[in-house]
């Protein structure tokens, strides 16, 4: 079923798109600093196939943090939960998402949770697999089927700029293979981060993958489980908790739905039971989110009630 433009989307986008002027795209890994401030899109994907959209739908965009989500299922499904959470925890940091800081002030140190570059980094490393080559693949075979969209790629352009300018990451990874988190070659590590990173579609795309989660862990279309339910939820409360870096609490309360952002400006939504939202605006607001993003995000649970608080 194709995805229909939606008038009243399109007046929420309209209004949003105002407040992107205040904003300003990523340009610390240079190849997105490219992008148009002015873009906004929205799509709303739900569980009987409909789907509505507003704004510039076509344009595609990289997931960046987005995808610590989608990793964060893969890892757990590849190695269980008591594996995983004895490398990386399950707390809130507070910081910001490329921070250090706490890496060196816990004892022992393990990065707090998942959605933070640190602990990203040392989920990334846990992805199964005999190869960088292999274990990405495996990663993009699992991202086609969440999207249900078999031509999902990742931008070589972006994945590069990123390995090339990713010191403060490499830093991170250093720190981990100190502390045994990590064992693996760092630059092989920085590799399939950044490729992951890169993964590229629409904010059509993005809604799909909402409602997996949303779903916990079902497919709309076929009914199958991608994911087990246990998975999804735990993915879902760490949206809840980190998914917008130190922004989350707030977002929390004003908005209030399981929420996953990346630099790129794309923003995962899941609402329980009920929809995914895929969202795409590259002006970020101070922390690193989406700043039309959430101006639409809040509008939309405004108006719509979406709270699950
Ligand atoms: N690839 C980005 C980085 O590691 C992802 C960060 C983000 O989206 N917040 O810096």
């Amino acid at each position: 079923m194709p995805c229909k433009s939606n008038d009243e989307l399109k007046e929420l986008v309209n209004e949003a798109r105002k407040i992107t002027k205040s904003g300003r795209v990523a340009d610390y890994i240079p190849a997105l600093g490219k992008a148009n401030p002015n873009d906004l899109s929205i799509a709303l994907n739900f569980p009987d196939g409909r789907c509505f959209s507003a704004g510039d739908i076509e344009k595609k965009f990289s997931l960046q943090s987005i995808s610590k989500v989608i990793t964060l299922a893969l890892v757990l499904m590849d190695r269980g939960k008591e594996y995983v959470f004895e490398r990386v925890g399950m707390e809130p940091t507070g910081d910001p998402f490329n921070s250090i800081a706490k890496l060196e002030s816990m004892a022992p140190s393990k990065p707090l949770n998942p959605m933070i570059n640190a602990g990203a980094l040392a989920v990334t490393h846990m992805i199964k697999g005999e190869s960088i080559e292999d274990r990405f693949q495996r990663l993009l075979q699992f991202v086609r089927e969440l999207s249900g969209n078999d031509g999902i790629q990742f931008n070589q352009e972006i994945a590069r700029s990123e390995y090339d300018t990713a010191h403060l990451n490499r830093a991170l990874c250093y720190f981990l293979k100190q502390h045994h988190i990590i064992e693996e070659d760092v630059d092989e590590l920085i590799d399939l981060y950044t490729k992951q990173c890169a993964i590229e579609m629409s904010c059509l795309d993005l809604a799909r993958i909402g409602i997996v989660f949303a779903l916990d862990g079902k497919d709309p279309q076929t009914g199958n489980q991608i994911m087990p339910a246990k998975i999804a939820r735990i993915c879902k409360t760490f949206m809840v908790t980190c998914g917008m870096y130190n922004a989350s609490g707030e977002f929390a309360i004003k908005i209030g739905i399981p929420a996953k952002s990346g630099v790129a400006g794309g923003i995962m939504g899941s609402v329980p039971g009920k929809f995914g939202i895929g969202i795409f605006g590259p002006a970020l607001d101070d922390k690193g989110n989406s700043i039309a993003g959430i101006k639409l995000l809040e509008l939309l649970s405004k108006n719509y009630n979406l709270s699950m608080f």
